[in-house]
């Protein structure tokens, strides 16, 4: 086991949490209604939605990504409601079951997982139900067991098309940050969030973006809720403020993440990670090995997750390369337990981030006697290096 040298945290979530941000994070805690936070509250959620795209509130509660899933459901949706609901994959179906144990009709369109959700299926079952007993459609924007990323701006299209008033839900914890996106022009009503991926923190912040029609939904529906209520939130934090105690150590943190960011410019974020990404599948490639996403226009940026061949363990393979490398891969979750291994290029990271993070792979494949074609870190080299275009200035 080594433990010399600094841990390879290549999970796609928890992601590796930047120098500056556990400095913040490791400052006196602060009065939670005191001037000093009420500065910080005010610029955190200003600075905020334009990371989400949106001129509207972002609540944000001391949860993981799952408490954000639910608030989503109870803010807008009513017991008994029917949501339509598109299997990508692992992280899809823990939502759809978390709608069900609440009491909601959650349908569930089927696939192989291997794609990001189809908007032509979506739209054939919108216009299939006349009664528009369907009340929201929730997809997943970056499904974190496989890979696939779906068009957004397709399914809104899609809603559109089939003329239907269902809500549209998107699920964007591994995306947020690190992979577009758009809330007030994708015409999303209800985008959920979390602090341990795109955006560098540790778990422990989840978030809502909101539009007006969910706004105006969530005064009427019927779910009971406290906790999780978005107007109690709002109302205060128009003064920098938070119902209950937030999670004071966390702000402080995200208030430099979103400084990060910024500085970066959220286009040249977007490109460092298409970039880590095909460097990835070079590699990946060249090893011999299929993605678990087959369609490229569907490919992750902040993650690719990797087919084994029949007979070896994805399993067996991790666990070698945390003894030998001291880095941690994503396992296979569902279905594709022990057959894949995810590699998270997500967050903080550089070129020598990604091509070490490979290096450690090749390793482990050789060191497992996983056959494959030796020479995948020197494609991404090979990549990384031809593409190396000089950085936009960020917006100002
Ligand atoms: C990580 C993740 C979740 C779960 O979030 P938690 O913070 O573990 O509750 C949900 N959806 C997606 C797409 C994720 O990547």
């Amino acid at each position: 086991m080594v433990e010399t040298g600094r841990h390879f945290l290549q999970i796609p979530g928890p992601t590796n949490t930047p120098l500056p941000v556990l400095a913040a994070m490791a400052k006196p805690t602060i009065d939670h209604r005191g001037p000093e936070f009420q500065k910080l509250g005010l610029d955190v959620l200003a600075r905020i939605k334009p990371i989400f795209g949106t001129r509207n509130p972002v609540i944000i509660y001391p949860a993981s990504g799952t408490g954000a899933w639910e608030a989503a459901l109870v803010n807008v949706l009513s017991p008994g409601d029917q949501v339509l609901m598109f299997e990508t994959g692992w992280f899809a179906t823990l939502w759809n079951k978390m709608a069900s144990k609440l009491g909601i009709k959650a349908e569930f369109i089927r696939s192989d997982w291997r794609a990001g959700a189809d908007a032509a299926a979506i739209e054939a079952r919108l216009r299939e139900d006349k009664g528009h007993t369907i009340r929201a459609v929730c997809v997943v924007h970056n499904e974190t067991s496989t890979g696939c990323v779906t068009n957004i701006a397709a399914v809104r299209a899609a809603i559109d098309r089939a003329n239907h008033p269902a809500l549209l839900m998107v699920d964007t914890i591994s995306s947020l940050g690190s992979i577009d996106y758009r809330h007030d022009e994708w015409g999303v009503d209800v985008t959920v969030a979390g602090s341990q991926k795109g955006l560098m923190l540790p778990p422990g912040l989840s978030f809502n973006a909101v539009s007006d029609k969910a706004l105006a939904v969530s005064k009427t529906n019927a779910f009971p809720r406290s906790f999780w209520d978005w107007h109690e939130m709002i109302a205060i934090n128009d003064k920098g403020f938070f119902p209950y105690t937030p999670a004071t150590n966390m702000l402080q943190g995200l208030k430099v993440a979103l400084e990060m960011l910024e500085s970066e410019g959220m286009a040249n974020v977007f490109a460092r990670h298409d970039r880590a990404a095909e460097a990835t599948r070079r590699a990946v490639r060249h090893w011999g090995f299929e993605t678990v996403c087959k369609k490229p226009a569907d490919y992750s940026s902040s993650l690719t997750a990797v087919m084994l061949p029949e007979g070896h363990s994805a399993d067996a393979l991790r666990k070698t390369i945390l003894e030998r490398s001291n880095m941690s891969l994503g396992n296979g979750l569902g279905i594709l337990a022990d057959k894949v291994f995810r590699i998270g290029h997500l967050g903080d990271f550089h070129d020598l981030m990604v091509t070490g993070t490979l290096s450690g792979v090749e390793m482990g494949l050789a060191a497992c006697g996983i056959p494959h074609r030796p020479g995948g870190v020197q494609m991404a080299m090979s990549y990384l290096l031809g593409n190396n275009a000089p950085m936009a200035e960020a917006a100002e």
